[in-house]
């Protein structure tokens, strides 16, 4: 590139942008494209080694086209990923982003906005979504919320913060240290997430209780309570239940009004893990299932699941801010606030969650808000969990079908019955891995190997799941 006296030197914007522009415009409409047709590709392939090794290049050193290196991505990435947008995907729970999804993250991309903090607009966007979950969940206006990558390290921020109530402030300069005893509860169907944030957070997974549930996969209060009380006898110092509201295995909902009363009462933090099931508040038909979340001290929960925004948009919202600054917010002379200017405003995302830099998450959920509405994603959540009710109902009416577990919202656990079930089963699903059409996910619940279809996507239909109930079928009559 030629020097030009009034010019950067390295810069790495183009000479001409015409070229670029017309491409980018092209990508754009490919995009489209790719989601309108996406139907008639199958939802997973084979990545072939090919594609493989088209990937495995020294570090570029040299410029490259832009226009080759979309080309490599059509060939070897685009066509080969997991498959989530698809309509016949029903794997784990994994949302389908939109269209809208697609414009926010360009939007997003060009403003490449950093949401730590300071005095921009990007950071009243997020504000308002905090304000609009907070009314959601019928958390006070104490609440706040912020984004993170996902319900893991959103799970794992509930820990941090009942962590520093229970202990106090004092806990972030001395660790744990002097506070060995303290027990945190959650019940064996909760995700593998909460064990690995009592390990992230210090405590050690071993100080993570589980906890016995019913035959509809929900916390058993009896064995809680007669744990905390075991727990206290001993000397140790239960602080926090961690509940689920909507288990990853079979969507089953904990008793979160009878654990709020418990917690209470116990001086404990109740904590919801409601990765995908909270946002079922948006649906009239689910929310009553979720009655006592209000009364959370903390929850964890996802937008890219049931929301339908583009990965990533994890959650953690808490019903009183200041438990997020005691246990986040850190001076630094870098990160000093003015009263005016750019520095101004307070508290920063990055006072209330473990983050400095971060993207612009909240553009694409809030996006996805204005455009389609909440009521439409609420729908949508509607259609899933009605989706799962006639597919347990085929199951049910198929004699060499069963159902493994009962069906709380849009996961369906159910398996081919015959011989040797255990084998069998599992070589349906490889069957209709390769097939191509539906792709569901597997799992063991009460020691029994089952299919698992978790219909999350708001392009799902019936004759998806027609399509999944008929290949199992004859994948089943072939392998037994
Ligand atoms: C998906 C899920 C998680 C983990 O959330 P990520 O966004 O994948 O980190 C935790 N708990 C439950 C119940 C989930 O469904």
């Amino acid at each position: 590139m030629m020097h030009m006296a009034d010019g950067p030197d390295a810069t790495l914007d183009p000479a001409d942008w015409t070229q670029l522009r017309a491409l980018g415009h092209q990508i754009l409409d490919d995009m489209f494209d790719h989601l309108e047709g996406i139907r008639a590709r199958p939802v997973w392939q084979q990545m072939p080694d090919a594609a493989r090794d088209s990937l495995r290049t020294p570090l570029p050193r040299a410029p490259g086209s832009l226009a080759d290196a979309y080309r490599s991505l059509q060939d070897n990435v685009i066509p080969y990923t997991v498959g989530n947008p698809h309509p016949g995907f029903m794997g784990w729970v994994h949302g389908a982003g939109t269209p809208v999804g697609i414009v926010a993250e360009m939007i997003a991309g060009a403003l490449n906005a950093n949401v730590g903090g300071r005095n921009q607009a990007p950071v009243e966007v997020e504000r308002q979504v905090s304000q609009w979950m907070a009314a959601l969940f019928g958390f006070p206006a104490t609440a706040r919320g912020v984004f993170v990558t996902g319900t893991s390290i959103a799970n794992f921020m509930g820990v941090v913060v009942a962590r520093t109530q229970a202990l106090g402030r004092d806990v972030r300069a001395h660790g744990l240290a002097a506070h060995a005893g303290l027990r945190a509860y959650a019940s064996a169907e909760a995700h593998g997430c909460i064990a690995k944030a009592m390990d992230m957070a210090g405590f050690g997974s071993a100080a993570l209780r589980t906890v016995r549930v019913d035959a509809a996969g929900r916390m058993d209060m009896q064995d809680l309570a007669a744990q905390v009380d075991a727990d206290r006898r001993n000397g140790l110092r239960p602080f926090l239940v961690v509940a689920s509201a909507g288990t990853v295995n079979t969507g089953a909902i904990d008793p979160l009004a009878t654990l709020a009363d418990f917690t209470r009462a116990q001086g404990m933090w109740l904590h919801v893990d409601g990765a995908y099931g909270a946002l079922g508040m948006l649906a009239p038909d689910v929310a009553p299932l979720l009655d006592g979340i209000a009364r959370a001290d903390s929850l964890a929960f996802d937008f890219h699941k049931w929301g339908q925004v583009p990965y990533d948009a994890g959650y953690f919202l808490a019903r009183d801010g200041a438990h997020m600054l005691d246990a986040f917010a850190a001076p630094a002379a870098y990160l000093q606030r003015a009263s005016t200017g750019l520095a101004a405003g307070t508290a920063w995302p990055c006072d209330v969650g473990p983050d400095l830099s971060r993207g612009f998450r909240a553009l694409k959920t809030w996006l996805t808000f204005q455009v389609y509405g909440a009521d439409a994603i609420g729908r949508s959540i509607s259609a899933t969990c009605a989706l799962a009710r006639y597919l347990a109902e085929r199951v049910a009416a198929e004699p060499s079908l069963e159902l493994v577990a009962p069906v709380t919202l849009n996961i369906v656990c159910f398996r081919y019955v015959c011989a040797d079930p255990e084998r069998v089963n599992r070589e349906i699903v490889l069957a209709l891995y390769d097939e191509g059409r539906v792709a569901p996910s597997a799992t063991t619940l009460y020691g029994r190997y089952a299919i698992r279809a978790a219909i999350v996507n708001h392009r799902t239909c019936r004759a998806d799941i027609d399509a999944l109930v008929e290949a199992v079928l004859r994948a089943g009559r072939r392998l037994s």
